[in-house]
C-alpha cells in the first residue's frame, strides 16, 4: 500500500467513510470531507492526521479540502404543558434519555428558565459549561446526553426576576450553544402559554411539540391551550401525553385513580391528535427523578412508558417531518 493509499484508508476510517477519497494533483492533495457528518471528534482526528499523514506523502506540499458546507439541521422537539406541576421536566429528561438509547443523537435543552430542574433531574448538578467562540458548549449528562439549563449558569431563583426579552436572550443562547453533530433537541419548555413561550416557538420553529397533561379537568383545559400556541405558529402536534395516571399502592398494590382516568386520551380524541401515552404516578418515578437517576436509563417498569412514548415520537420524526 502506497502511503497516500494508506493516509486514504485512515481518513475513511476517521470519519466512517464520510471523506473521499484523496487525489494527488501536481503535488497538490484535495480530499473532500462531508463536514455536516462528522462529529467534533472525527474532524479533531482528521485534522491531526491530515497534520501528521499529508507532510509524510511524498511530493505532496499543499493539502486542499473541500468540505460541504451545509449543517443538517438541528431539529428541535418542544414538550409542553400549559401549566406548573404536570411532569413536563420529567417527561423531556425521560424522552431524551430513551431517545438516545434508540439511536437517536440527541440533547436536552431546560428552556424552563424560571425554574430549571434538568441539572437535578439528570444527575449534573455539579457541571458547568464552557464557552467557546461566544458559543456555549452543553454539558455531558451521565447518561450520555449533553444538555444545557439555566440551572447551570445561574444560582438557583436568580432568574426568576427577568423579564421576557432577556429570558428570550438565555434561552437562544443556550438552544442556539454549539451542538455539534446532533440531530435532535429535546426543549423542555417553560409552563405556560405567554410570550416567552410564543417568541420561542417563533424564533426557533420546532419540528414539532410533544404536551404533556395530568388527568384532571382543569390541567387539560390548560393543556389545550398550550395546543392552540402551537397551532397558532403552525407547529405540527406529535402528541398528547397523560403523566400521574392511576396511583399502585406501594403497599396494598390497590390502583386507584386520584386525578380521574382517561380525560387526556378523550381530550387528545377530541383535538384529532394522536395520544402518546399514559405515565402511572409512582413513588419510585419520583424519587428517582429527584435522585438524578431518570427511569428511562434503567430497563425495568417505570422505565417503559417513557421508554414506548419516545419509540412513538422516534416513529413520527422517521415519518420525515
Ligand atoms: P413540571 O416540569 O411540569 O413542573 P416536574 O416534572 O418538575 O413538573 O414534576 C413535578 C413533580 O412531580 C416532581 O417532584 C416530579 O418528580 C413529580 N412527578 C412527575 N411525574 C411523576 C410521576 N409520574 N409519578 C410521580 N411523581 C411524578
Amino acid at each position: 500500500m502506497t502511503q497516500l493509499e494508506d493516509f486514504a484508508a485512515r481518513l475513511k476510517t476517521l470519519t466512517d467513510g464520510r471523506a473521499s477519497a484523496p487525489r494527488l494533483k501536481d503535488g497538490v492533495m484535495s480530499l473532500a470531507l462531508d463536514v455536516a457528518g462528522l462529529s467534533r471528534e472525527q474532524r479533531d482526528a482528521v485534522a491531526a492526521a491530515i497534520r501528521e499523514g499529508a507532510l509524510t506523502v511524498p511530493g505532496v506540499d499543499d493539502v486542499r479540502i473541500a468540505m460541504t458546507a451545509e449543517r443538517r439541521p438541528l431539529k428541535i422537539v418542544a414538550v409542553a404543558s400549559g401549566k406548573g406541576g404536570v411532569g413536563k421536566s420529567t417527561l423531556s429528561a425521560n424522552l431524551a434519555v430513551a431517545l438516545q438509547r434508540l439511536g437517536v443523537k440527541v440533547g436536552l435543552v431546560d428552556a424552563d428558565i424560571y425554574g430549571p430542574s434538568q441539572a437535578r433531574l439528570m444527575g449534573s448538578e455539579d457541571r458547568k459549561p464552557q464557552a467557546r467562540d461566544k458559543q456555549l458548549v452543553p454539558v455531558q449528562s451521565p447518561f450520555g446526553v449533553p444538555m444545557l439549563s439555566m440551572g447551570h449558569l445561574v444560582e438557583p431563583g436568580k432568574a426568576l426576576a427577568w423579564r421576557g426579552p432577556m429570558a428570550g436572550n438565555a434561552l437562544a443562547q443556550l438552544i442556539e450553544a454549539d451542538w455539534g453533530d446532533m440531530e435532535l433537541l429535546i426543549v423542555d419548555m417553560p409552563p405556560g402559554t405567554g410570550d416567552v413561550q410564543l417568541s420561542m416557538v417563533q424564533k426557533h420553529k420546532p419540528v414539532g411539540a410533544v404536551i404533556v397533561s395530568t388527568p384532571q379537568d382543569l390541567a387539560l383545559i390548560d393543556a389545550i391551550r398550550a395546543v392552540s400556541l402551537f397551532e397558532q405558529t403552525q407547529v405540527p402536534m406529535i402528541g398528547l401525553v397523560e403523566n400521574m395516571a392511576g396511583y399502585a399502592c406501594p403497599h396494598c398494590g390497590e390502583v386507584s385513580d386520584p386525578f380521574g382516568q382517561g380525560g387526556a386520551e378523550a381530550a387528545a380524541g377530541e383535538m384529532g391528535m394522536p395520544f402518546l401515552g399514559r405515565i402511572p404516578l409512582a413513588i419510585d418515578i419520583r424519587r428517582r427523578s429527584d435522585a438524578g437517576d431518570p427511569p428511562a436509563a434503567g430497563d425495568d417498569a417505570h422505565g417503559a412508558p417513557f421508554r414506548a412514548i419516545a419509540e412513538k415520537v422516534a416513529a413520527w420524526l422517521r415519518g420525515g417531518r
